[in-house]
């Protein structure tokens, strides 16, 4: 953001973007003002200092942990490392992770976390120090558990900081049976579930996939279905951003430009993803790309000609002093808060289709079910069923090539006798889980004539949270 646009942004409560959001869907909710203030508000806020030594220097720590809604226990989301990492961030993120659960159908409250820390300027070993603490003095509050609050990855923390969490919490609670399944994203060697990486970036692009499949919506905004050829601009090349760019290019999208914090690269017949990490790996940068061109500022590549935009980096990137110019026809919301109301408005107007961000992202926190159902049975997916499938299989096979007197050719043999793998098993469970979640939300819009599909996710979102609090007997 340009400095004149970025000084107005920092006056912007984020959290009221999305009360905005939530009193639009409101307008289709028959039931008292109370509740809904209560669904809107944030149950506990936990705001933190503490001193961690840096060198010589003692340095104050500021950290939060939200806790939105207790409509599902236990909480769940991220926690995020950045220095711009405030209250009121913290709230509209965890608040938003209540709508995504509920819209995916993953039975957890909304939280969400923060430390007012820039990674990439401080030491590893001064990370797992700050991470440690944060996370004995969320124990202290008894803000984290496996039944209470389970944390994850989120902007500028991974497996890493994920693993020190899950350390901290098992030596400082004893006996405590599932205290794996305190927080998800874990390594895989540490019981994370296979596929949660990439699980956010997947879920994008399945949703997007399965909005470019309707031929009402496509001809809507003048584009073909399907993703092949489709020119895409994505916004963050970190976890988010990197894989769904890598999934929408192996499915034959040309992904034109891509944009980090340093810059932009372009180049309209399209850039090949790994080249562009490899690239990254060495140089440290994505600029200066072999057969690209340079864009110096940042913010002007979501500016540029596509079919589809993909902010996969921070909230508030498209604003009304950039809408006007954003030339894309489908925006789909990798990131958080991507689009301001304001913003949201503007492109609206123009026809533009936005895939929120509380239907779009939840690939995530769908796998960080997954991983959470996994740690609570103790036993990895597909152990139980494998070798019972590929035998029910061969038996079959056999059955087929008796009775038609015919061989089957061994290389299809074998893709039919495999049984399902951990990340088979979670892949289709996400799959499945984007594309009901966009049916759902499509058929609301049509059946309300809601007038986008955030404002029907709203309203899906919301429902389902009065659900559970009327089978809670809360609400009257
Ligand atoms: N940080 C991710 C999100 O914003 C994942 C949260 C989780 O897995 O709990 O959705």
């Amino acid at each position: 953001m340009s400095k004149k646009n970025q000084s107005k942004a920092e006056t912007y409560s984020f959290f009221s973007c999305i009360e905005k959001n939530f009193d639009k869907a409101a307008r289709y909710i028959p039931i008292k003002k109370g509740l809904l203030e209560q669904i809107k508000a944030c149950n506990a806020v936990y705001r933190m200092h503490f001193p961690i030594k840096i060198g010589k220097e003692i340095q104050v720590i500021e950290a939060y942990r939200v806790q939105h809604s207790h409509h599902k226990l236990p909480c769940k989301g991220g926690i995020r490392y950045s220095i711009k990492v405030n209250q009121d961030e913290v709230m509209t993120l965890a608040a938003l992770m209540t709508y995504k659960c509920a819209i995916v159908d993953v039975p957890f409250g909304g939280a969400k976390g923060g430390i007012k820390i820039d990674p990439q300027i401080i030491s590893v070993e001064n990370i797992e120090k700050i991470t440690r603490r944060y996370t004995s003095e969320l124990i202290k509050k008894n803000f984290i558990g496996p039944g209470i609050d389970v944390p994850a990855p989120d902007y500028g923390t991974g497996e890493r900081e994920m693993s020190w969490i899950f350390d901290t919490f098992l030596s400082l609670t004893h006996g405590e049976v599932d205290a794996i399944a305190c927080v998800t994203g874990k390594p895989v060697s540490q019981g994370g579930v296979r596929g949660r990486k990439e699980a956010t970036g997947l879920g994008v692009f399945y949703g997007i996939r399965e909005l470019c499949k309707m031929k009402e919506e496509m001809l809507s905004v003048g584009l073909d279905v399907g993703l092949n050829g489709k020119k895409v601009i994505i916004q963050g090349l970190g976890n988010v951003g990197y894989h769904a760019a890598k999934f929408f290019h192996e499915a034959g999208a040309i992904i034109v430009a891509l944009a980090e914090r340093e810059g932009a690269i372009y180049n309209k017949k399209g850039l090949n993803v790994s080249n562009v990490i490899l690239h990254l790996k060495n140089t440290g940068s994505i600029l200066n790309f072999p057969e690209s061109k340079n864009i110096e500022d940042t913010e002007k590549a979501l500016e540029l000609e596509c079919d589809l935009l993909i902010p996969a980096a921070l909230e508030n990137v498209i604003h009304k002093y950039n809408a006007n110019r954003i030339k894309a026809k489908i925006i789909g919301e990798a990131a958080n808060g991507p689009v301001t109301p304001e913003a949201d408005d503007i492109l609206g107007k123009k026809g533009v289709i936005i895939v929120p961000d509380i239907y779009l992202n939840a690939g995530g926190v769908t796998v960080s079910y997954f991983e959470w159902l996994k740690n609570l049975s103790h036993v990895r997916y597909g152990r139980m069923e494998k070798r019972f499938s590929e035998n029910m299989n061969t038996e079959l096979l056999q059955v087929i090539e008796n009775s038609c007197r015919k061989k089957i050719p061994i290389e299809e043999k074998k893709m039919i006798l495999r049984g399902p793998r951990e990340i088979d098993l979670v892949r289709s469970g996400l799959e499945d889980t984007m594309i009901n979640g966009f049916h759902k939300i499509r058929d609301l819009k049509k059946s309300l004539k809601i007038e986008n599909l955030r404002t029907a996710a709203f309203v899906l979102a919301i429902n389902k949270i009065i659900d559970s609090y009327e089978k809670l007997g809360i609400f009257p």
